[in-house]
C-alpha cells in the first residue's frame, strides 16, 4: 500500500522535531503535527523560559554581592514586565527556529492536532493522512492534585503568563519544578513556602545533596514545610489559603501545583491503533521505543521514563538513524547527567550513595567548602558540596554529585568521565584547574566513609 508519508510524527517538541528532521535528512518523506507550540514544553513553558528567570534571580544576588568586592551598586528593584518581554522574545525566536529547521529539510508541517483512526491512519485537523511508520512524541502536561479547591492553584505553565511577581507564593511538591520555582521566585523577591509530603526534598537524589539543598534554601529565606500533604485550597478575596488537615494553613497570592506531570495520551485514539498504555497513561515501549504495534514508536515524556529534553532528542535521533539512516543504534539511559536549577544549582550523574550501596561496597568521598567568592561576599548558605561514589572493587566512579554554583556546567564534563567508566585513580591523576571549585573533584584524597558493606558481606 502507498502511504502519504514514510514517517508521521505526532508532536513538535524536542523528541519529535529531532526525529523528523534527521529522518528527512536520511531521505524519508516526513510530516509532523503540532497542536500547540513548536519546540514543545522545553522551549515554550519549561527549560528555556525557566532558565532565563533563574538567570534574572541570580543577577539580583550577584549585584548585592558585588558591593563586597568594591562596587558601588544600588538595586532599584526588579522590573517583571521587562524580564517577561525579554524572555518571551527569546522563546519566540527559538520556537521559530524549530519550525524553520523542519521547513529547511522538506518536512511537511501541520499546525493541528493528530489522532489515530487506525494503526496507519490519522485524522490531522480534519484531514485523513496515512503513514508507514508513526512516532508518538506528544510530551506531558502539568497536573493538579485531586483536592477541593484545586482550581485555585496554578500549574507551571502559568508562571510564564503572570503579569507581576506574586508577593507571597506557596509551592506544592519538592521535585525539580517545585524547587526551581521556589528558588527563582525567592530570588526575584517573593516570600516562598514549599509544602511537601516527604521529610527531605528531591526524592531519588543523593541524601547529602538533599540535606545540603534544604539548608541552602532555608538560608535564603525559603520556608520549608516537610511532612505535609495539602488537603484543600480556598480563595478568600484576592488570597488563596492552602490547608493540610485542621491545623496547617498558609495564605498566599499564588499557589503552584508542582506535584508531577502526566503523559499526553488522552484522546489520541491509541485504542483504535492498538497501542498499549500503562495505568498512568504512558505509552508502553520496548528497548527500541516500539509500542505494541511494531511500526508505531513513542519517545520523550509520553513514555514517562527519563523526562529530560536531551534524552528525548538523543532517542529521536537514534530512532531516525535506525529507521532511515541504515545505522541501527540506541541511546543509553544509563548515567544521564542532569541539573536542578535551584540556588545554588545541583549537578549530578550516575548513582546516589544509597542506590550504589545496594549493589555492593562503595567508597564515599564528600567535600563541603565555601567557594572563594563567598569568603568575600560573606553570603550565608552558599557552601558547595561535592561527592564521589566509587565502587570499592573496581574503583570506578559510579556517581558524582554537586550542589554549588556552576555545578550544571561542571557536571557535563564529569559526566563524560563517568560514562567512559573512569576510576577514582583517573580522577586523582587529572591535574586540577586552580583556583576553581571544580578542582575539588580531582583532589578529594581522603575517603569520608564506606557504605554498602553489609550487602557485600551477605
Ligand atoms: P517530579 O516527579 O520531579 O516531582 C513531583 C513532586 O510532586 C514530588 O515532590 C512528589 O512528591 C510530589 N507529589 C506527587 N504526587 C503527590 C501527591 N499526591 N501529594 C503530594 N505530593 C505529590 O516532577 P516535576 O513535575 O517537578 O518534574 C517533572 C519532570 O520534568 C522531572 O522529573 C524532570 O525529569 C523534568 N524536569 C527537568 C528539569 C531540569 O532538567 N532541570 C526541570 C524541570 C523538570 P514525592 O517525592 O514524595 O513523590
Amino acid at each position: 500500500m502507498a502511504y502519504d508519508f514514510d514517517l508521521f510524527v505526532i508532536g513538535g517538541g524536542s523528541a519529535g522535531v529531532r526525529c523528523a528532521r534527521i529522518s528527512a535528512q536520511h531521505g524519508a518523506r516526513v510530516a509532523v503535527a503540532e497542536e500547540r507550540f513548536w519546540g514543545g514544553t522545553c522551549v515554550n513553558v519549561g527549560c528555556v523560559p525557566k532558565k532565563i528567570m533563574v538567570n534574572a534571580a541570580e543577577y539580583g544576588m550577584w549585584a548585592e554581592d558585588a558591593r563586597a568586592f568594591g562596587w558601588d551598586i544600588s538595586l532599584g528593584g526588579h522590573d517583571w514586565a521587562k524580564l517577561a518581554a525579554a524572555r518571551d522574545a527569546e522563546v519566540g525566536r527559538l520556537s521559530g527556529i524549530y519550525d524553520k529547521l523542519l521547513a529547511g529539510v522538506g518536512v511537511t508541517r501541520f499546525d493541528a492536532r493528530a489522532t489515530f483512526l487506525d494503526a496507519h491512519t490519522l485524522d490531522v485537523g480534519g484531514q485523513r493522512v496515512t503513514a508507514e511508520r508513526i512516532v508518538i512524541a506528544t510530551g506531558g502536561r502539568a497536573t493538579r492534585l485531586d483536592i477541593p479547591g484545586a482550581e485555585h492553584g496554578l500549574i507551571s505553565d502559568d508562571l510564564f503568563t503572570l503579569k507581576a511577581l506574586p508577593k507571597r507564593v506557596v509551592v506544592l511538591g519538592s521535585g525539580y519544578i517545585a524547587l526551581e520555582f521556589a528558588c527563582l521566585l525567592r530570588g526575584l523577591g517573593a516570600e516562598v513556602d514549599v509544602i511537601y509530603r516527604a521529610s527531605l526534598p528531591l526524592r531519588g537524589f543523593d541524601s547529602d545533596i538533599r540535606e545540603a539543598l534544604a539548608e541552602a534554601m532555608v538560608a535564603q529565606g525559603i520556608r520549608l514545610n516537610p511532612n505535609v500533604s495539602p488537603s484543600r485550597i480556598a480563595r478568600v478575596g484576592g488570597q488563596v489559603i492552602v490547608s493540610a488537615g485542621d491545623s496547617f494553613f498558609r495564605e498566599a497570592d499564588a499557589v503552584f501545583f508542582c506535584t508531577g506531570r502526566s503523559p499526553n495520551t488522552q484522546g489520541l485514539g491509541l485504542a483504535a491503533a492498538g497501542v498499549a498504555m500503562t495505568a498512568g497513561g504512558a505509552v508502553v515501549v520496548d528497548d527500541d521505543h516500539a509500542t505494541s504495534q511494531p511500526h508505531i514508536f513513542a519517545m520523550g515524556d509520553v513514555i514517562d521514563r527519563v523526562n529530560l529534553t536531551p534524552m528525548a532528542t538523543a532517542v529521536g535521533h537514534a530512532l531516525a538513524d535506525t529507521l532511515f539512516g541504515n545505522k541501527p543504534r540506541r541511546a543509553s539511559y544509563d548515567n544521564v547527567p542532569t541539573a536542578v536549577f535551584t540556588s545554588p544549582p545541583i549537578g549530578t550523574v550516575g548513582l546516589s550513595e544509597e542506590a550504589a550501596a545496594k549493589l555492593g561496597p562503595v567508597d564515599v568521598y564528600v567535600s563541603r567548602f565555601t567557594p572563594m567568592r563567598h569568603t568575600i561576599s560573606k553570603r550565608d548558605g552558599r557552601k558547595s558540596l561535592m561527592k564521589l561514589v566509587v565502587c570499592q572493587n573496581t574503583q570506578k566512579v559510579l556517581g558524582a554529585h554537586m550542589l554549588g554554583e556552576d555545578s550544571a556546567e561542571i557536571m557535563q564534563g564529569v559526566g563524560i568521565a563517568v560514562v567512559m567508566g573512569a576510576t577514582k585513580q583517573d580522577f586523582d591523576r587529572t591535574i586540577g584547574i586552580h583556583p576553581t571549585a571544580a578542582e575539588e573533584f580531582v583532589t578529594m584524597r581522603t575517603r569520608t566513609r564506606v557504605a554498602g558493606v553489609a550487602k557485600a558481606a551477605e
